[in-house]
């Protein structure tokens, strides 16, 4: 169990599965550039946490929900959790019956080929199962581009995944230490690139190599 100044942000572990470069440049060193895919991101969750809860039959909407794991270690905000009436599920405040919690993340682009946003939303899963003692099949993902709903189940293996990556998150905080660039296509797209340099970073990783290498005393030399 972590204690309550352990805890770290479920944002976090997105940024980990993206880069844990980027990671560490924004939660160890305290580098932060906006950018424009950032800035919308940003304005979206703010205007969904302010939109306020609702009520429809059969459906219990609640907006911004505070999360928390001491388990897992975690801490951050739900954008949406609906609640489902159901045969089984958890007991509302002045609602009758029976309601099955779903949470629901909004995304402004459209789905990543990384893993990083269903592993964020099963961190989210985890965390509200935490606080409701209640298991949560299933969640969904509202995308901008195109606009539609994506169902995502928490199955065994993303659930594994998703664990292992809060282990490794912890473990690159405790660390203190950010990692190394490695330059890859989601470069293009970080807003963190100017801070990080991570073509210039691995030209330096080459020339290390290089060195090495050119100094490299023969195997067996006696004089070695
Ligand atoms: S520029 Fe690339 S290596 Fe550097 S933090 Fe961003 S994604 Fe990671």
């Amino acid at each position: 169990m972590f204690s309550e100044d352990d805890l770290l942000p479920i944002s976090a572990l997105q940024h980990y599965v993206f880069c844990p470069r980027q990671c560490g440049l924004i939660h160890l060193e305290q580098v932060w550039s906006e950018n424009l895919f950032t800035a919308e991101g940003r304005r979206l969750h703010e205007k969904v946490h302010d939109s306020g809860d609702e009520s429809r039959p059969g459906v219990r909407t609640v907006r911004g929900l505070r999360l928390r794991s001491l388990r897992l270690g975690l801490v951050g905000q739900a954008d949406v959790v609906e609640f489902q009436q159901s045969e089984v599920g958890v007991e509302l405040p002045g609602a009758d019956g029976l309601w099955r919690p779903f949470p629901v993340e909004y995304k402004r682009g459209k789905p990543k080929r990384n893993k990083s946003d269903e592993i964020q939303l099963c961190a989210q899963a985890m965390c509200l199962e935490e606080m409701l003692d209640f298991p949560i099949e299933c969640g969904a993902f509202f995308y901008g581009r195109p606009r539609r709903r994506t169902q995502v189940d928490f199955t065994a293996e993303l659930r594994q995944r998703t664990e292992q990556a809060i282990q490794d998150l912890h473990d690159l905080i405790d660390s203190a230490r950010t990692p190394t660039a490695r330059y890859g296509k989601k470069c293009d797209s970080c807003s963190l690139y100017q801070h990080c340099l991570p073509k210039a970073t691995g030209v330096r990783k080459n020339l290390d190599a290089y060195m090495q290498k050119a100094f490299e005393l023969p195997q067996g030399d006696p004089d070695a």
